[in-house]
C-alpha cells in the first residue's frame, strides 16, 4: 500500500489539464501498489480551491489548498519546501509530478531537499514486488530505459499527454494548509509570464497538434496549419527547429530535442522531413499523420498514416473535410 503526493498544477489562475492526468497518474500509481491515498497539493492565489472538486472527481483522497497570494505566479522555493515538508512527514511513499516545465524544475527540488531518488519523464510505469518499474525515452526516443525507483519516498514525473485523465470520483474532502516558508520572501519572483507558444491553447494541453516544417516555404504559409488547427478547434499549431532558427514561428513553438517534448492524440506533420531531433519531441503521439511530398521521407518511417502530396493542395482540403466532418456532428 502507498500514498501518494501528487503536485496539480495551476498556470494563471486555472488548473492545468496535465494536473488531471497526474492525478490519474498517481490514482493508478496507489492501487498498483495494493491500494492507498492520493492527495493533491493545490497552491495558487485566494480562491483557487475551487479547483478542488477537478481533483476529487479525478481520484484525490484530499486535496490540500494552499491560498496565498504569493502563489499567484509559480513559487519553486515556496512550493519545494511545502511538498519537501509533506513529503518528510513519512505519510507519503512517493509525490509525482507533472514533467512540464514547472514540474521539471520543481521535483528536482524536492528530491534534493529530502535527499531522495527522481525517476524523471516517465512515459509509463508498473509495479513489481513493491517497486516502481518507469519507462523513460533517452538517446532521442531511440531507446527506452526502464528505472527502478530503489526505496521509499521517491519521486517520479510523467511525462504529458501519456495518461489521460480519467473519472475516478471521490467525496470533495478540503484540508487548508499553509506554506513551510513565507511564498513572499522567495529569491526567485515570476516577473513576466509570455504564452508558451502562439497558438490558443499550450501545446501540453492540446490533444491535437498541427505542426509545420520547412516544406511550408514561408512564414505567411502557417496560416493553413492555423486553418486546420481551428478546424480541430481543439489543436495548438507547432514547428520544426528549421522554422524557428529562421525566425518564422517563435522559438517557443519548437517542437524537439532541444525544444517541446509533446504526445498529443494526433500529430499531424506538415512538410516536415522527420530528422531524428525532431522526432525526439513528438514520437510519442498516439497518432501521427505526416503529408510530404516526398515518398522517401524520413517522417513517414514513423507515421500511421501518410500522405505524399503537396501541403499547398492537401492541406486546405483536409481542412474542408475537417470542417465537413464537424457540420455534420
Ligand atoms: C543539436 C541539434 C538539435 C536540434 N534540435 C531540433 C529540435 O528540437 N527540433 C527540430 O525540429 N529540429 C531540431 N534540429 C534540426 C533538425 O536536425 C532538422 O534540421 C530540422 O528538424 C528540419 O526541419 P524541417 O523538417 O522543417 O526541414 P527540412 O529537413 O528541410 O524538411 C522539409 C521537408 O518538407 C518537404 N517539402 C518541401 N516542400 C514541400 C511541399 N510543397 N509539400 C510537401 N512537403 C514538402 C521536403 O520533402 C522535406 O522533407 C536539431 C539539430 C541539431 C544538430
Amino acid at each position: 500500500m502507498a500514498n501518494v503526493l501528487v503536485f496539480a498544477e495551476v498556470r494563471g489562475g486555472d488548473l492545468r489539464k496535465v494536473a488531471l492526468e497526474a492525478v490519474t497518474a498517481a490514482r493508478a500509481l496507489a492501487e498498483l501498489s495494493g491500494g492507498g491515498s492520493v492527495h493533491a497539493l493545490l497552491a495558487g492565489d485566494a480562491g483557487i480551491g475551487k479547483a478542488a472538486e477537478a481533483l476529487a472527481q479525478h481520484g484525490a483522497d484530499a486535496v490540500l489548498v494552499l491560498e496565498h497570494t504569493g502563489f499567484a505566479q509559480y513559487n519553486p522555493e515556496a512550493l519545494a519546501a511545502t511538498l519537501a515538508q509533506k513529503l518528510g512527514t513519512g505519510t507519503y511513499s512517493y509525490a509525482l509530478f507533472s514533467a512540464t516545465a514547472q514540474g521539471r524544475d520543481l521535483s528536482p527540488r524536492v528530491a534534493a531537499k529530502c535527499g531522495v531518488g527522481l525517476a524523471a519523464d516517465l512515459t509509463g510505469f508498473t509495479v513489481e514486488g513493491g517497486t516502481v518499474v518507469g519507462q523513460h525515452f533517452t538517446m532521442n526516443g531511440k531507446v527506452i530505459a526502464t528505472l527502478a525507483l530503489a526505496g521509499t519516498p521517491a519521486i517520479l514525473s510523467v511525462r504529458p499527454a501519456s495518461f489521460q485523465p480519467a473519472a475516478a470520483p471521490r467525496p470533495l474532502v478540503t484540508e487548508v494548509v499553509t506554506a513551510a516558508a513565507d511564498p513572499l520572501a522567495s529569491r526567485v519572483k515570476v516577473v513576466e509570464l509570455k504564452q508558451g507558444n502562439t497558438g490558443k491553447l499550450d501545446l501540453n494541453d492540446a490533444p491535437v497538434i498541427v505542426a509545420g516544417g520547412r516544406g511550408l516555404k514561408a512564414p505567411e504559409h502557417f496560416k493553413l496549419c492555423e486553418e486546420l488547427a481551428d478546424a480541430f478547434g481543439n489543436a495548438a499549431v507547432g514547428a520544426t527547429r528549421a522554422v524557428t532558427d529562421e525566425g518564422w514561428r517563435p522559438h517557443s513553438d519548437q517542437i524537439g530535442q532541444t525544444g517541446r517534448n509533446v504526445s498529443p492524440t494526433l500529430y499531424i506533420a506538415v512538410g516536415i522531413s522527420g530528422a531524428i531531433q525532431h522526432l525526439a519531441g513528438m514520437r510519442t503521439s498516439k497518432t501521427i499523420v505526416a503529408i510530404n511530398k516526398d515518398k522517401d521521407a524520413p517522417i513517414f518511417k514513423i507515421a500511421d498514416y501518410g500522405i505524399v502530396g503537396d501541403v499547398f493542395e492537401v492541406m486546405p482540403a483536409l481542412t474542408a473535410a475537417v470542417k465537413a466532418a464537424k457540420a455534420q456532428g
